[in-house]
C-alpha cells in the first residue's frame, strides 16, 4: 500500500475503507473482512452511527493499532462550540474504544465552524489526535480557515469522482498544503457508473474492472480514496488497484468524464444548509 504524507508529516495509506450507509448491525462484520482483506485505513463518522461497530472490529482483528489509520468526524456543533467538540471527540473515541485517533474531520462547513476548528486545534495540540482535517468545504471557506487559523488542515475529503473531478480544487489545495480525499469515488454508482463505457474499454485494455480504472485514476492523481463495499470479493478487488498504470492518454480521455458539478447536493445551498444544521447530533 502506498502512503500519502500529510502536512505534519503524518503517513496516511492513499487507499482506505469507508464505512457511511453500513447499518451499525452489518458494520462490525464488514470492518473484520475489510482488515482481513488489508485494509488499514478505517473512515467512519458520528453521524454514521456505527463508531462501536468499528471499534468492535477493530479490538477483535488483533491488528496493531499502530499499523491502522482510523478516521472519524465531529457533527455540526452550536456555538460556543469548544466544550461541545471536545465531548462529541471523547463520545467517539470512547466508541471505537481508542486512545487517540489518526485523523478527526470537520464533517460539514457549518455551525460554529471556527469554535469547532479551535477545540480540535486543541486536542491536536494535547496529542489526542495524529491530524486534524475538514469534509466539504469548498475553496473560499478552505481558504478562509487557513488564512485565519495556526493549524492549517491536513485533508479535506470532498466529493470526487469522475462525473465530479475536482482539479482545480485539488490544485489549490496543494497550493495551501491541504490533502484531498476522496468520498463518494464511485459517485455511489450514480449516473451508471459501473457500466459507464469509456471506464470499460480502458477497464479492457488493463484486465481490470470500471471500480478498479476508477480507483487508479483517483490515487494516480494523488487523491486518497476510501471505497465502500459490504462484499468481501469488491474489497479485494478495490485492493488491487497497484498492478497497473493508466497511460497518459487514458487519464487524459477520463478527463472529459468531469461534468464540474455535484451529483449529490451543493453544500452552499441554502435549503441543504438548513436540513444539515436541522440534524443535531452531539453525542
Ligand atoms: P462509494 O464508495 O462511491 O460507493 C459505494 C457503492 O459502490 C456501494 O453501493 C457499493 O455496493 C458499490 N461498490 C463498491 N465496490 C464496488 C465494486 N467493486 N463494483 C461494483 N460496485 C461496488 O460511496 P460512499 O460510501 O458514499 O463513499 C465512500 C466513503 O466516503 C463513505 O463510506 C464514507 O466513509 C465517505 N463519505 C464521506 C462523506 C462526507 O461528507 N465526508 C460523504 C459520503 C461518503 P456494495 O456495498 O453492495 O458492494
Amino acid at each position: 500500500m502506498r502512503n500519502v504524507t500529510l502536512n505534519n508529516g503524518v503517513e496516511m495509506p492513499i487507499l482506505g475503507f469507508g464505512v457511511y450507509q453500513i447499518p451499525a448491525e452489518q458494520t462490525e462484520r464488514a470492518v473484520t473482512e475489510a482488515l482481513a482483506a488489508g485494509y488499514r485505513l478505517l473512515d467512519t463518522a458520528a453521524s454514521y452511527q456505527n463508531e462501536e461497530a468499528v471499534g468492535r472490529a477493530i479490538r477483535n482483528s488483533g491488528v496493531p493499532r499502530e499499523e491502522l489509520f482510523v478516521t472519524t468526524k465531529l457533527w455540526i456543533q452550536d456555538a460556543p462550540a469548544e466544550r461541545n467538540t471536545e465531548r462529541a471527540f471523547e463520545t467517539s473515541l470512547n466508541k471505537l474504544g481508542l486512545d487517540h485517533l489518526d485523523l478527526y474531520l470537520m464533517h460539514q462547513p457549518l455551525g460554529d465552524v471556527y469554535g469547532q476548528w479551535r477545540a480540535m486545534q486543541d486536542l491536536y495540540r494535547a496529542g489526542r489526535v495524529k491530524a486534524i482535517g475538514v469534509a466539504n468545504f469548498h475553496p473560499d471557506r478552505l481558504v478562509d480557515l487557513v488564512l485565519n487559523n495556526e493549524v492549517t488542515p491536513a485533508v479535506n475529503q470532498i466529493e470526487t469522482h469522475p462525473f465530479f473531478q475536482r482539479t482545480g480544487d485539488q490544485e489549490l489545495m496543494r497550493e495551501h498544503g491541504v490533502r484531498i480525499q476522496s468520498w463518494g469515488g464511485f459517485a455511489e454508482g450514480r449516473n451508471d457508473l459501473f457500466t459507464n463505457p469509456l471506464l470499460r474499454e480502458i477497464g479492457a485494455a488493463h484486465g481490470k474492472s470500471v471500480a478498479q480504472v476508477t480507483l487508479r485514476w483517483l490515487t494516480q492523481r494523488d487523491v486518497v480514496a476510501i471505497p465502500k463495499s459490504v462484499r468481501p470479493e469488491r474489497m479485494a478487488e478495490n485492493l488491487d488497484v497497484f498492478d497497473f498504470e493508466l497511460t497518459d492518454d487514458e487519464m487524459a480521455s477520463i478527463a472529459t468524464l468531469d461534468a464540474g458539478s455535484s451529483l449529490f447536493f451543493d453544500h452552499r445551498d441554502p435549503e441543504m444548509v438548513a436540513w444539515l444544521s436541522g440534524r443535531r447530533l452531539d453525542s
